[in-house]
Parts: C-alpha cells; sequence; structure tokens
C-alpha cells in the first residue's frame, strides 16, 4: 500500500515538474526584456519612489587642487544604496564672475550641494558644465545646473545618443529616493566633433577628446595656465577600473595625450591621488592588459582561461580588484583577439585644434 502511495505520489510530482525539466520552449512575449547578448534582463522598470522625508545628506567637503579648482572626491566603491551614488570626482572651477561645473555626480541633489559647499567659497553663478563621459556618476547632477542656474552643458554627443529623458539608468535603479528624486536626465546643449580649445569666465580650457577609450566617448579637460588636468575615467587610482564599456588600446592612447600636456596636477574620475604620480597606476594597468592578455593569445590560451593566466597580482590589494578585474582581462581578450599590432603607435596625438572663444 506505502509502496503505492509513494509511487502515485512520484508520478504527480513528475508530471507537476515536467514543465520545467522539458523546457524547450520559453515564449518570449517582450523582446525589448533581452539585452544584447540575449540575456533576460531582471528589473527593467523600478517604480519611481518619491517621499516627503529630507534629502540625503551627502556632507560634502571640497579640497582645494590647484588655485582654481577644488573637487570632491567619492567613495572607491560601486553604487550603493550606502554611499547614494557618491563615488566619483566632481569639480568646481573658479572662473572670473562664474563657476565652471566638470562632472556633476550622481544625483540633482547631490549638485545642490556641492553648490552650497562651494558657495562659502564664492558665492558666484554657474553657468557653464563640462562632461567627462556617458556614465551617470559624472553627469545626473546636470538637471540641477540646468534648473536652478540655467547653465549651459557641454559634453559628449553619446550622453543624447544613449540617454533619454525618462530612462532610468543605474543610479536612478539604486538610489534611495531621497538621494534621487528630482533627477532629470537632461540633454547635453553643445557638443564638439574634435578637440576645442575655448575661454570662459577668463579661464583658458582645452576640451580634449580621446574618443572611444574607457566608454564610447570619453573627453578631458586641461587647464593650461592652472597645470591642471581634469580627466574623468580614463585614470583612476586606488582601485581597480571598471573597462566594461571600454577597450585597452583606446585607454592607452588616451593617456598618452594626457602624458602630452604639461600639468602639476591631475584629478581622476575615482581615486584621491592628484599628484605627478596620479595616472602611473593607470598606464601600468593598461599596459600590463595589453602586454599580458597579447601573451596568453600568442600562447594559444582559450578565453575560459585567461582569467587564471593573467592575473594582475600587483593589483590585487587595489579596491574592486575583485570585483573588477577578471572581467577587464576576460573583456581585453576579446577585444586584443583581433588586433594587428601598432601600425599607428607615432601619430597618437594629432587631434585638429579648433579654436574658439567664449566670455
Ligand atoms: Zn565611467
Amino acid at each position: 500500500m506505502k509502496t503505492k502511495i509513494i509511487i502515485l505520489l512520484s508520478i504527480v510530482a513528475f508530471v507537476l515538474a515536467s514543465p520545467f525539466i522539458f523546457n524547450k520552449r520559453v515564449t518570449i512575449s517582450d523582446p525589448h526584456t533581452l539585452d544584447a547578448d540575449g540575456n533576460f534582463i531582471l528589473y527593467e522598470w523600478v517604480e519611481p519612489r518619491t517621499g516627503k522625508g529630507p534629502d540625503w545628506d551627502y556632507n560634502l567637503k571640497p579640497v582645494k587642487v590647484s588655485d582654481r579648482v577644488w573637487c570632491f572626491f567619492g567613495a572607491l566603491e560601486m553604487p550603493t544604496k550606502e554611499n547614494a551614488g557618491d563615488m566619483s570626482n566632481s569639480c568646481y572651477i573658479k572662473g572670473n564672475d562664474s563657476w565652471i561645473a566638470w562632472d556633476t555626480g550622481p544625483s540633482a541633489i547631490f549638485a545642490k550641494q556641492a553648490y552650497e559647499a562651494m558657495s562659502k567659497i564664492a558665492k558666484l553663478p554657474v553657468k557653464h558644465v563640462i562632461v567627462s563621459h556617458e556614465h551617470d556618476d559624472h553627469w545626473l547632477g546636470n538637471s540641477y545646473y540646468k534648473e536652478v542656474h540655467g547653465a549651459e552643458i557641454i559634453g559628449p554627443e553619446s550622453v543624447n545618443v544613449n540617454y533619454h529623458k525618462g530612462d532610468q539608468t543605474r543610479m536612478i535603479k539604486t538610489l534611495y529616493q531621497n538621494a534621487i528624486r528630482g533627477t532629470e536626465l537632461v540633454p547635453v546643449d553643445r557638443s564638439f566633433e574634435d578637440t576645442t580649445k575655448f575661454k570662459i569666465s577668463g579661464i583658458n580650457f582645452e576640451y580634449v577628446r580621446v574618443g572611444y577609450a574607457h566608454s564610447e566617448e570619453d573627453w578631458f579637460l586641461y587647464l593650461p595656465d592652472d597645470k591642471t588636468v581634469l580627466v574623468g575615467d580614463v585614470v583612476m587610482n586606488g582601485r581597480v577600473t571598471s573597462n566594461r564599456d571600454g577597450i585597452v588600446i583606446g585607454q592607452i592612447n588616451a593617456l598618452k595625450a594626457i602624458k602630452a600636456r604639461d600639468w602639476n596636477h591631475l584629478v581622476p574620475g575615482h581615486g584621491f591621488i592628484t599628484d605627478k604620480t596620479a595616472a602611473d597606476e593607470s598606464i601600468r594597468y593598461f599596459t600590463l592588459i595589453k602586454d599580458e592578455v597579447l601573451e596568453g593569445i600568442e600562447e594559444e590560451v582559450i578565453p575560459d582561461d585567461i582569467t587564471k593566466v593573467v592575473t594582475l597580482e600587483e593589483f590585487r590589494d587595489k579596491d574592486l580588484y575583485y570585483t573588477l578585474s577578471s572581467g577587464n582581462v576576460y573583456r581585453a581578450y576579446e577585444e586584443l583577439e583581433m588586433y594587428e599590432g601598432d601600425e599607428d603607435e607615432d601619430d597618437e596625438d594629432d587631434e585638429d585644434e579648433d579654436e574658439e572663444e567664449e566670455e
């Protein structure tokens, strides 16, 4: 009797489980929920969160980097609820009659608090914002400067191509409502085709296009009179970079263009080192990754094994090594498999320089 019940229960269990065992068909009702590799995108929409409590306090303290530049330095972490996206570097440049903001942080509330902190140094409006690249930890503060100051936003065209009002970026999905509320995706007002020199509020700038490097389109900002360079994410220090959207060869070229300028201070996109050694870690990381991955390809290491062979030991004690480094190596393998060698190694820095004047 007992055996019969067990057999019967087994049959019932088998029938119930059969859709999972014979899972030959997956019905995709909405193809938009697949990413480029055909994986399901989970949590693609989060209910917008609004609340009435006090704004998140970012507790921002500006650090003076050079005569005219102050920066807010973010944590060496991934964006989380706990850091409210305060994990990248955001700067202010003091012009004669206005502030110029460089990379505006992860939210409108961050930007508002940054402005309040800077107003204690000089009560000037922000009339221009300049952006390094499209990653949302670097420019979601733009909406504050647009709405409150009517600032002109200068930045890469890729921001307008890849982000639209109402889209939900990583920050918008991740942060608590009291940190992200009021943040809108606002378009860039002005983009340049290539490296351009201009003057804003008495300050000379060279806005240098490095193209596809850390992201689809990276730019850095050189202040020749201050001998200072603000470089966005083509340089990081103290932590391992994320090359998920980038390419090693583009990174190396960007680092060469930075090296070609005369500077005493460099502000990385992430990291606290701003002296003449600030770019060294990134140069070392990308040189090593290129050489070792190419060597692995030469020795016919298969893609699945490349992260076992190229471990970049000397970066093991850097923040985010375990989270990001093997992904960077794997991605470098995909890229460098097609690599033909350094044919144009010598003309790395031949960008056109358009002169342009502005008040
Ligand atoms: Zn980035």
